[in-house]
Parts: structure tokens; sequence; C-alpha cells
């Protein structure tokens, strides 16, 4: 089963993607991730994205299609399908998607849209940090450690928070999203692929709606979805 989460930064696609990996031997595919990845190594493309990231801005179509085109390869093999978390950002990257995807016969089963308010947002972002060794994310109101400064998922005493994650920059990308990435939705929805998904919800609640649309009880944003892999 190969899934798309869509959404507005902050709004659970990470959270929600880790955990459907889990459950469903899915690979998540982070296009965030590999771009923090490649500034942290220090590469030419980590050299070209880091001030367009932290200006809050989108890194060009070009390098992150050509960064995602072997990824989706990757996964593809192996596990039981991907989720796609952060890409595709345009009409664009959408298109190269269905190109890539078509070359290699991979359908897609559902794109879903996390729905989430941008006051809401502003502060899951600024809230926002994640463990140093694990990658596990917390908040600092909605999901702190269970025992203070250390992570839950492998017992670290070290938290990083994104350079990104400041009031300034949020605005910043919300105004992204809202121009280049929201003409996705109805991108998708012509495809009856869309599904939405309450990303206002408490986590548990958001997983069990995705767990829904997974199962195939609910089709929102019209059309019959395909059936699972
Ligand atoms: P995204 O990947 O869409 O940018 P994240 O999954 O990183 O978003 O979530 C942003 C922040 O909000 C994180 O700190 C996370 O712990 C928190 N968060 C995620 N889902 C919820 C939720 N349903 N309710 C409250 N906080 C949430
Ligand atoms: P969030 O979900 O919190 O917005 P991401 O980790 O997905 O954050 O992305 C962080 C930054 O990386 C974005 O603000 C953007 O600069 C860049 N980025 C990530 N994915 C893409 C993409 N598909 N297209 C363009 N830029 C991207
Ligand atoms: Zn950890």
């Amino acid at each position: 089963m190969n899934l798309i989460l869509l959404g507005p930064p902050g709004a659970g696609k990470g959270t929600q993607a880790k955990r459907l990996e889990d459950k469903h031997n899915l690979r998540q595919i982070s296009t965030g991730d590999m771009l923090r990845a490649e500034v942290k190594a220090g590469s030419e493309i980590g050299l070209q994205a880091k001030a367009v990231m932290d200006r809050g801005e989108l890194v060009p179509d070009e390098i992150i299609i050509s960064m995602l085109a072997q990824r989706v390869d990757v996964a593809s093999s192996g596990a039981g399908g991907f989720i796609l978390d952060g890409f595709p950002r345009t009409v664009r990257q959408a298109e190269a998607l269905d190109a890539m995807l078509g070359l290699k016969n991979t359908p897609l089963h559902h794109v879903i849209e996390l729905q989430v308010d941008d006051a809401a947002l502003v502060e899951r972002i600024s809230g926002r940090f994640t463990c140093a060794k694990c990658g596990e994310g917390y908040h600092d109101r909605f999901k702190r450690p269970a025992v203070a400064d250390t992570c839950d998922n492998c017992g670290c005493h070290e938290f990083v928070r994104r350079s990104d994650d400041n009031a300034e920059t949020v605005r910043a990308r919300l105004e992204a999203y809202h121009r280049q990435t929201a003409p996705l939705l109805p991108y998708y929805a012509a495809n009856g692929l869309l599904r939405v998904v309450d990303g206002m919800a408490e986590m548990d609640a958001v997983t069990e709606q995705l767990e829904t649309v997974i199962a195939g009880r609910q089709g929102l944003g019209g059309g019959t979805g395909p059936g699972q892999a």
C-alpha cells in the first residue's frame, strides 16, 4: 500500500507516518528528513538547501525530484509500500511523482490530508523537539517524555530542535503551504485519491481515523478508492 500524507507544517505527518510505518510495514519517505541529512553531511544539495529551508521557502523542484527518485525505488522493494511525508509539495512534484510511479507500474492508494488550523500549527511547531539519537518526536505541551529529559523510545537524554521551527519562519512556511502545496488538494481530489482526516484531534484519534481510511471504510474526497496492495 502506497500513501501520501498531505498537510501543512506541524500537522502531524511525521508523527502519524512513524506509527503507520511500524504497524503496516511501510517505509516512511520524508523529504524534510532527507534534506536535513544532506545539510548535516555538508553535501552539495545540503549547501543549496540550508538557506532556503531557514527562510521557510521550498527547495527547488529539480533538487527534490532527483533526490526522491532513488528513494521510491528503495522503498518499494522490501517493505509493503511507502508513505510519502512532505512530498509532493507542488503540482510539478506531483506530476513528476505520477510519471515516476507510472514507469514502475506502482499504484498510489490514498492521499490523506491532515487538516489543522493555522493557529494550532504555530503552537505545534514552536513546541516540537526530537530525540537526538532515535528521532522520536515530542512536544513541550502535547507529548512530553514519560520521564523528564529521557527518550521514551531509546532512553537517551539529548534532544534537538529544528532551526526552522521558530514563529518567524513558521509564517513563511504556512504561506508556502497555502500558495504552493494546497493546489495539490484539488489535483488529488480529481484523481479520486483524496481522503480528509481531522488533524485537530488528539494523536491517537488521528491514528484511528487514518486506520479507518486505510481499511477502506471511508472514502471522503470523491470517488471509490482502490483497494489495498
Ligand atoms: P509534521 O511532520 O506534519 O510537520 P509532526 O508530526 O512533527 O508534524 O508534529 C508537529 C508537532 O506537533 C510535534 O511536536 C508533535 O509531537 C505534535 N503533534 C503531532 N500530532 C499532534 C496532535 N494530534 N495533537 C497535538 N500535537 C501533535
Ligand atoms: P514540515 O513538515 O514541518 O514543514 P519538513 O521537514 O517536511 O517540515 O520540511 C522542512 C523544509 O524542507 C521545508 O520548509 C522546505 O524548505 C524543505 N522541503 C521539504 N520537503 C520539500 C519538498 N517536497 N519540496 C520543497 N521543499 C521541501
Ligand atoms: Zn530516542
